[in-house]
């Protein structure tokens, strides 16, 4: 395909990305300048200040890593965890198997706590790892589990880990911007998130913040960080205060004007605000897909307005009716992950997609796909 790409325009309803506002669009394609550009430093510095207001945080440490969730997932890892370390790491859908595999590869030890997939972390079950090993250093759990739509109590569980003078490494991906996140108040040490899912950016960067105690804890390290990309040492003297910023790599510089926008949309309309809207159309999605016979997949209780799992009634063919969707609809919705592939579909309802629009169009598509 040598000729310029033009993607058609999809209703993204998934776990990710999601629809991209014309504003931040728009941001996107403005000119590039210089990484080290003085207007680009003051940038740089309004991005920290607008992302402490979405983590609700005063941490120092507060910047986007220059890649995607994933990056921040391994980030916390690496520079809170050392070879030899106990982690207690809480399993309950696909994101929390990931850390395991962060865990390990540091060569710490990862204890871990399973639930099943569509329940909540269970904070005994926590409390009982930590009473079996003292010697844990940190506790790490998914905030929203998007590959159940589920949430975790996090402020129980941060709580968990302070009392056992543990740290907490909080996934916070898919929670950023659609539900509350209290990074400070909760006592998260360390909290990422990704572009994609609520903040209705283009992918590829991941917001991440640090407590003073994690960074007491990267400073004290007897080892190198295994990683040079993501050793917040060196990320640091790039991103941080007030010293003169040192080349460490190059921003990904028009992605980060489409990041500011975003969340400079998202100051605008105001946390609490975007909170209750998630809230008040997810409620309408529910009530549309009960009406054409659907069925939710979670207890009301933990559900995820941003991310609302479907059971797949028996005798429905799942990739047929995604293929439909986007073919006749121009509508993705995302399919089961893990053990809950074809059993379940994951209807987003992310930052700039969530509104009533997109709820009545995918109502109203899937109800006449089903129906054929
Ligand atoms: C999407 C997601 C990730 C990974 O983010 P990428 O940007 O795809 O790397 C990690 N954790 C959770 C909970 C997610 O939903």
């Amino acid at each position: 395909m040598s000729r310029s790409f033009y993607p058609p325009v999809r209703t993204l309803m998934g776990p990710g990305p999601s629809d991209v506002s014309p504003r931040v669009l728009s941001a996107l394609s403005r000119p590039t300048i210089g990484h080290l550009d003085p207007l680009f430093v003051d940038l740089m510095d309004d991005v920290k200040q607008l992302l402490q207001y979405a983590f609700q945080t005063s941490n120092e440490l507060t910047i986007p890593i220059s890649a995607p969730g994933s990056a921040g997932m391994e980030a916390a890892f690496v520079n809170l965890v050392s070879p030899g370390d106990t982690v207690i790491v809480c399993q309950n859908g696909v994101f929390g198997g990931r850390m395991k595999e962060n865990v390990e590869r540091i060569g710490a030890t990862a204890i871990m706590v399973h639930d099943r997939w569509g329940d909540p972390v269970d904070p005994q079950k926590v409390a009982e790892a930590f009473k079996a090993h003292p010697e844990a250093s940190v506790l790490a759990f998914v905030h929203s589990e998007t590959s159940t739509g589920v949430r975790s109590d996090a402020q129980t569980l941060c709580a968990l880990a302070k009392d056992h003078g543990a740290l907490a490494i909080v996934d916070a991906v898919t929670t950023l911007g659609g539900i509350e996140l209290l990074v400070d108040a909760w006592g998260a040490d360390a909290v990422y998130s990704g572009t994609q899912k609520c903040l209705s950016c283009v992918p590829g960067i991941s917001p991440i913040t640090f407590s003073p105690k994690a960074i007491e804890r990267i400073q004290n390290r007897a080892t190198k960080v295994q990683s040079w990309f993501l050793d917040m040492q060196l990320v640091m003297g790039y991103w941080g205060g007030n010293a003169k910023r040192a080349y460490h790599h190059t921003a990904p510089v028009n992605a980060m004007y489409a990041l500011h926008e975003s969340l400079l949309m998202l100051e605008e309309e105001g946390l609490a605000a975007s909170f209750a809207r998630h809230r008040k159309n997810h409620e309408q999605l529910v009530a549309g897909l009960e009406s054409i016979g659907l069925s939710m997949a979670v207890d009301a209780e933990w559900r995820l307005p941003q991310l609302n799992s479907v059971l797949i009634p028996e005798g429905v063919d799942d990739a047929a009716v995604r293929g439909q969707l986007l073919q006749d609809f121009n509508l993705e919705i995302g399919a089961g992950l893990g053990e809950l592939a074809g059993k379940q579909w994951r209807i987003g309802l992310m930052g700039y997609g969530n509104n009533p629009v997109n709820v009545n169009h995918c109502v109203t598509a899937l109800g006449s796909v089903l129906k054929r």
